[in-house]
């Protein structure tokens, strides 16, 4: 066997996720202490990752003044650690064929009643323009799997989208979430030069996984399991891990994505860049997304968040368009720091909205603002909406982390370069009132800032006015 195929087969590696030893930090923290309570988020207060026991305790928090104190410190860590920068994205569907049979998915292989489709390149192209028009910078391509979607033919999409021009609109990153890959097939990706690639592992409980996925090479939990290792041993060190909420326990879940980012800690030297954590929505003929097998409450979904924003402090949230406008609002407080807005999912939906768009969709969004709505409300509500893709591109990646470890460096970097991309879409985007409320943000987060940076962030400004783009610090 070559070394490669070594590492790439998973027979000789143990899932680190265990099963017997998260079940019984979840039996032996049952009811705890409020005061245990509050030492825990003191400790994530102090911003440092919590051990599973510490968050199999939080989840075990049943009482309302204990759940206060939760709420209370993810709110205060996400201040403090994130500011009121939020990053914005759209999801880019490139194709929905797919070999699997996820149950809860509308793509799966035996769904008849969805209607199949890969974008061909002029189709791709009206979907740029579309996005582009919109103000869109940062993307996320999402695939199904199947032969056709091969390493090369992600690759050339991607060099595809990167290579786009609409007057001032281009994207300055693309994101992936496809099937988990061969090391060399990571590679072919990497090479074009991607931002973070997804993997959401649905359930981390293996029984679970096994009776919801039974067809197709999604069927493999372990394959599946290091899909995101694999990726690092090609070398692209920017991942976001996932679980889908409402097939398993949800304490399990969270448990599961505590191992996996801890696993991948240790074995690489950085966690992942982002844990997302959608609920299972309804999509066409697909029962069990109808009456998920373990619905997951708003509140509990509340929880959830808010105990990974404290156990994790570091990592980026991502909340999509899945969940309704206000869920997302109390998100965003809880620790969220990346939602997509404007967002369409069936193939070829931004350029072509006909009424069989639902029939090509993976299932039903729950928040169907515009961007522009979504750009507005942030700012009226003191988040900056920010597209900035400033570190990627100077090859920071990986290291988001640098971010939150060099001190000041949000405030340096990050908050003008968010502002400065915020203005660029204010110029070239926005509506009359979104362009009123988000200039009076920008005046005001400038009178925040010490005059030397001010007066640094208002020379590039200018230039933007001026009609120089992609200005950056
Ligand atoms: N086909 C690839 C895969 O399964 O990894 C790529 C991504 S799939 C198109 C994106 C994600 O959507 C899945 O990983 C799953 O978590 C989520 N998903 C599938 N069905 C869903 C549903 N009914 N509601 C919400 N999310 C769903
Ligand atoms: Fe296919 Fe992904 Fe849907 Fe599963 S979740 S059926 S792999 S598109």
């Amino acid at each position: 066997m070559t070394l490669l195929r070594r590492i790439e087969s998973i027979e000789d590696r143990e899932s680190f996720i265990p099963h017997g030893e998260i079940e019984q930090l979840l039996n032996e923290t049952k009811n705890p202490d409020t005061e245990l309570i509050r030492e825990i988020v003191e400790k994530s207060l102090q911003k440092e990752r919590l051990t599973p026991k510490e968050t199999a305790t939080l989840l075990n928090a049943e009482k309302p003044e204990q759940i206060e104190l939760i709420f209370q410190a993810a709110r205060k860590l996400k201040e403090e650690i994130y500011g009121n920068r939020i990053v914005l994205f759209a999801p880019l569907y490139i194709g929905n064929q797919c070999i699997n049979n996820c149950s809860y998915c509308g793509f799966r292989a035996e769904n008849t009643q969805v209607i199949r489709k890969t974008l061909s390149e002029e189709e791709l192209e009206a979907e740029l323009h579309a996005l582009t028009s919109k103000g869109h910078k940062r993307l996320i391509v999402v695939f199904g799997e199947h032969p056709m979607y091969s390493p090369t033919f992600i690759a050339k999409t991607i060099e595809k989208i990167y290579s786009y021009k609409n007057g001032h609109g281009e994207i300055r990153r693309v994101n992936v979430n496809a099937a988990p890959q061969t090391i060399e097939g990571y590679r072919i990706i990497k090479q074009v030069g991607i931002g973070t690639f997804q993997i959401f592992q649905e359930t981390y409980h293996l029984p679970t996984y096994k009776k919801y996925h039974l067809k197709g090479p999604k069927a493999s939990y372990m394959y599946r399991l290091f899909g995101l290792d694999r990726a690092m041993l090609a070398g692209i060190d920017d991942v976001g891990i996932g679980a889908l909420f409402g097939l398993y326990d949800w304490k399990f879940e969270v448990m599961g994505l505590m191992y996996h980012t801890k696993h991948l800690e240790e074995r690489f030297g950085v966690g992942p860049h982002t844990i997302s954590f959608p609920r299972i929505e309804p999509a066409v003929n697909t029962p069990l997304a109808q009456r998920p097998p373990k619905p997951v409450s708003d509140e509990e979904f509340k929880r959830l968040i808010a105990i990974i924003r404290l156990s994790v402090p570091y990592t980026g949230m991502i909340l999509t368009a899945r969940e309704s406008p206000d869920i997302r609002r109390e998100g965003l407080r809880l620790g969220v720091s990346q939602i997509d807005a404007g967002s369409s999912i069936g193939v070829g939906s931004y350029s072509n909205q006909d009424p069989e768009t639902i029939k090509k969709s993976q299932f039903i969004l729950g928040d169907t603002r515009s961007l522009d709505e979504v750009m507005r409300e942030l700012a009226q509500n003191g988040y900056i909406p920010s597209f900035c893709t400033a570190c990627y591109r100077a090859g920071r990646t990986g290291q988001h982390f640098m971010e939150f470890a060099i001190p000041g460096f949000v405030k340096e970097f990050c908050t003008p370069n968010a502002l400065l991309t915020f203005k660029e879409y204010l110029i070239d985007y926005a509506s009359e009132e979104t362009k009123r409320i988000g200039e009076r943000l920008i005046e005001s987060e400038l009178k925040k800032m010490p005059e030397e940076r001010r007066k640094v962030v208002e020379k590039l400004l200018q230039k933007l006015e001026a009609g120089e783009r992609d200005v950056r610090l």
